[in-house]
């Protein structure tokens, strides 16, 4: 069993659970039907009145929404409430290269507040603890829900922001940080950094709350080593609210959704078709207390997969396995898909550190791709390797995940640069000729 922020709704029973979802799902389709045209004509296009939303067995009637319908609606398109109800503004980070723009009431905010909450304390979080955090702050949801989710639990909080190593370190050590909040590229980069500087012994940190990004089980354990914590993985994205829209609990397996304020689903990105329970597919939310910026069936593009299977801290939330990337995110080489997480699994299963790169291109009519990877300080120093022999065999292992043959790069180290947020993985300059 474990530690709960709100124990009674994180370990509701399913049933219950689940009434309350369709009770709070058929007051949301009335209010976004009364409040909202945008709502009201796409409704009434595919023929659904409110009052056919009766619980949760019907939310497969409501049209979806896309991040196209967002950035048509843009800025004030699907406010749920009138603007001056609102207190704040957030902004995606623009990975795919669309922004959209998101409002809070001070309900909405309280209620991000509080999921952030719940997974400081599922990652062991109390009054007792410095959580240090380094997502960015500002239009980014990274910095500011984590910062309100520590408050809540009433830790020490750090508002440090990303970026400026040297500081981040100074304050860790100094102040003694616990817990540390950011993407995992950057805390492989502060492990990096420790490593280097000697500092392993001067760190107290026990616990990382890390998301806004795919990550591997690799580079779980890799960050775990560097950094002497356990490494938990948090998700969420600004349309539904921001980090802490599901958490891992200390089970480390999959991440539990807060059910009690999004539903999800898992669909046939082709089709549409909602998937069984444990079946890959794109991962859909409803959100069902949200006032200002209220969406329905809203499309993620990320792909995952759910369960329902009992966890041992007690949580009775759905999970949802790690994202392994965006439908988005996925390249397509050679007529072949790829996930940049798949390179970044056969990377560090070498013992290569996550500081790599993919570069895609295209020649003529063919696509080239080339991973760019960097040797590891202790590999530099070692020597015993030819460079040769190592690409040979980053070669060979990535035509066996993946199907294709890709080109390789391993370069010295430090060469390719560090990222303070989200990391770029993926150069694809095939872009330059759209
Ligand atoms: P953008 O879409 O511009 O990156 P956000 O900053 O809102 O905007 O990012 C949300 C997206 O980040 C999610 O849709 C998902 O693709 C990704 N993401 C967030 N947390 C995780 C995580 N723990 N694992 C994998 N991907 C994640
Ligand atoms: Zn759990």
């Amino acid at each position: 069993m474990g530690n709960y922020y709100q124990q009674e709704i994180e370990t509701m029973p399913v049933e219950q659970l689940q009434a309350l979802q369709s009770e709070r799902l058929v007051e949301q389709v009335k209010f976004v039907y009364d409040n909202v045209e945008f709502y009201r004509r796409k409704m009434d296009e595919a023929g659904v009145k409110p009052e056919d939303i009766k619980g949760i067995e019907d939310l497969h009637k409501l049209p979806f929404i896309t991040k196209d319908d967002l950035r048509d609606q843009y800025p004030y398109g699907l406010l749920g409430v009138p603007l001056k109800d609102c207190v704040r503004i957030q902004s995606t980070s623009g990975t795919t290269g669309r922004r959209v723009v998101a409002f809070y009431t001070q309900e909405d905010i309280e209620v991000w507040e509080d999921c952030c909450a719940r997974a400081i304390v599922a990652a062991g979080g109390t009054k007792d603890d410095v959580c240090h955090v380094c997502y960015g702050y500002g239009l980014f949801t990274g910095g500011p829900g984590l910062n309100g989710g520590s408050h809540k639990v009433g830790c020490l909080t750090l508002p440090m922001s990303s970026g400026n190593t040297e500081r981040q370190l100074q304050f860790m050590t100094d102040l003694g940080s616990t817990i540390i909040c950011c993407t995992p590229s950057y805390a492989a980069n502060l492990g990096e950094a420790i490593a280097e500087r000697g500092l392993k012994d001067k760190i107290k940190l026990k616990a990382g709350i890390f998301g806004a990004e795919p990550w591997t089980e690799e580079m779980r354990h890799n960050i775990e080593e560097t950094l002497g914590i356990k490494a938990y993985d948090i998700y969420g994205l600004t349309e539904i609210s921001g980090p802490g829209v599901s958490f891992e609990c200390e089970e480390q397996a999959g991440m539990h959704i807060q059910e009690d304020h999004f539903i999800p689903e898992i669909i046939n990105p082709e089709t549409g078709e909602v998937l069984p329970e444990g079946e890959v597919g794109e991962l859909v939310f409803t959100c069902i207390t949200k006032k200002a910026f209220p969406l329905l069936r809203y499309r993620t593009r990320d792909l995952c997969f759910l369960t329902r299977k009992p966890c041992s801290c007690g949580r009775t939330h759905i999970r949802m396995h790690k994202p392994t990337g965006r439908s988005d995110d996925m390249l397509i080489v050679k007529g072949v898909n790829v996930f940049p997480s798949q390179i970044e699994t056969v990377l560090l299963n070498l013992g290569y550190q996550a500081n790599y790169q993919i570069i895609v291109d295209r020649v003529g009519n063919n696509d080239t791709c080339e991973v760019q990877v960097e040797l590891t300080p202790e590999m530099a120093e070692a020597n015993d390797v030819s460079i040769e022999a190592r690409e040979q065999k980053i070669v060979k292992d990535l035509k066996s995940m993946l199907g294709i043959k890709v080109g390789v790069k391993v370069l010295e180290p430090k060469t390719i640069a560090r990222s303070e947020g989200k990391a770029v993985r993926v150069i694809d300059k095939r872009n330059l000729y759209k």
